[in-house]
């Protein structure tokens, strides 16, 4: 069977991967090209925690090997800001903190060593045939089209996939940070009346310790904030992360990133299937867009192994079927926490900390949490 995968990102790449054990022929098509990038010195702002079904995903094809710039962390503590409700959760296995180049780079050192074609080019759009037309007028038959282009999904929609909104437009500030104080493994995320604020753990550097910020923002207090100089920045994080990690200092540029939520009206158009974050792009806020997106080839590996002779459409519509009650329950479950987390109402805010109680002391409650988390 002919595969294109359009969208060389982490995603794309792994559907490729999965796709080629299958027996498939597959080119994989993204504009930016298949450079690995170069770490830096600090760790980069864009960091994934990534859940045990990820990374066990990733071992299993050859895309996992942790080394010095990979944290895990044990536990993770959940704080409302506006009452002392709190939730923790401890698990050996809760996940790892990884850098989103670092996996890519594992994923282009796998996609490397195989026969996959890797071709600089964009795709302009697809005919509901799988014919896969190039931004300079190629044409390309296939059987079976995977669309991993990322949020935008101009392809998606130029070949007529439907563009839901979502809605929450919003902006997350990322960025490296150097703490007062030791992580010990654990992230932590606070509920201010701004938005939620993740401290997620990294690997020290030359006995210095450091954290990773992830803090999503509505739009106007994002621009409010965004004409403040990184040390006052820095010392608000500080304040508002009540010290959890003590003073805090960006060692390099923070970074701004438009976020929002969308999904696809339907993931499957014939032969032609949406995955990752063109499939359903959420809030950043329990990290588990590409843990989702790994999901979605996960499926898509078992409807291979399960079809081993499907044609295109049936393993499209079997990957999209699969995937359905997820995307939409983590979307649902994300935009319910974003309005509840900053809402002033006073039952509101009761029910928020009432919630926050239960889930801390049944362990059932917070295991099913996890589950949801990837
Ligand atoms: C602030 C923030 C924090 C996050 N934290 C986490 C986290 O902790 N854990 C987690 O799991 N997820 C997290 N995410 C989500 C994660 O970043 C995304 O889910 C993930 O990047 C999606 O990967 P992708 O491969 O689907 O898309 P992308 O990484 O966007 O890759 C898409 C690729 O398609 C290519 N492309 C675009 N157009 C075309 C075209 N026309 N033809 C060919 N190729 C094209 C692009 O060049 C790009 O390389 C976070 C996101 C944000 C914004």
């Amino acid at each position: 069977m002919k595969t294109v995968v359009i969208g060389g990102g982490s995603i794309g790449l792994a559907a490729a991967v999965v796709c080629h054990r299958a027996g498939h022929q597959v080119s994989v098509f993204d504009p930016v090209g298949f450079q690995p990038v170069q770490p830096t010195v600090e760790m980069d702002a864009r960091v994934w925690a990534l859940g045990p079904k990820s990374t066990g995903f990733l071992s299993d094809i050859h895309a996992w090997s942790p080394d010095a710039r990979v944290c895990c962390y044990r536990s993770m503590r959940v704080i409302d800001a506006r009452s002392d409700a709190r939730v923790t959760f401890e698990d050996p296995r809760l996940g790892h903190l990884v850098e989103a180049h670092w996996v890519r780079n594992q994923l282009l050192k796998t996609v490397g060593g195989s026969p996959i074609q890797c071709q600089q080019q964009a795709v302009a759009r697809v005919d509901p045939k799988g014919c896969v037309i190039l931004e300079d007028g190629q044409t390309i038959d296939s059987d079976f089209v995977i669309f991993a282009e990322g949020r935008q999904a101009t392809t998606a929609q130029a070949s007529g996939f439907e563009w839901l909104d979502g809605g929450y437009h919003q902006r997350a500030l990322v960025g490296t940070l150097h703490c007062e104080q030791p992580h010990d493994g654990e992230a932590f995320q606070i509920f201010t009346e701004q938005g939620p604020l993740a401290l997620l753990p990294l690997p020290d550097r030359d006995g210095e310790h450091r954290v990773s910020l992830v803090w999503s923002l509505p739009t106007d207090a994002a621009d409010a904030l965004a004409q403040c100089s990184t040390d006052m920045l820095a010392a608000r994080l500080a304040r508002l992360s009540e010290a959890a990690r003590g003073a805090l200092r960006f060692v390099s540029e923070p970074v701004w990133i438009p976020v929002s939520q969308h999904a696809l009206k339907r993931d499957a158009l014939g032969c032609l299937l949406a995955i990752g974050d063109t499939a359903h792009g959420i809030l950043p806020l329990a990290g588990l867009g590409a843990n989702l997106g790994f999901a979605d080839v996960i499926a898509l590996q078992q409807a291979l192994r399960s079809h081993p002779s499907a044609a295109g459409d049936r393993l499209a519509r079997t990957v999209a079927r699969e995937r359905c009650i997820d995307h939409r329950t983590v979307a649902m479950v994300m935009g319910l926490f974003s309005d509840v987390f900053r809402s002033d109402q006073p039952m509101i805010q009761l029910g928020r900390s009432m919630a926050l109680r239960t889930a801390d002391r049944h362990p059932l409650i917070r295991s099913l949490i996890q589950e949801l988390a990837g």
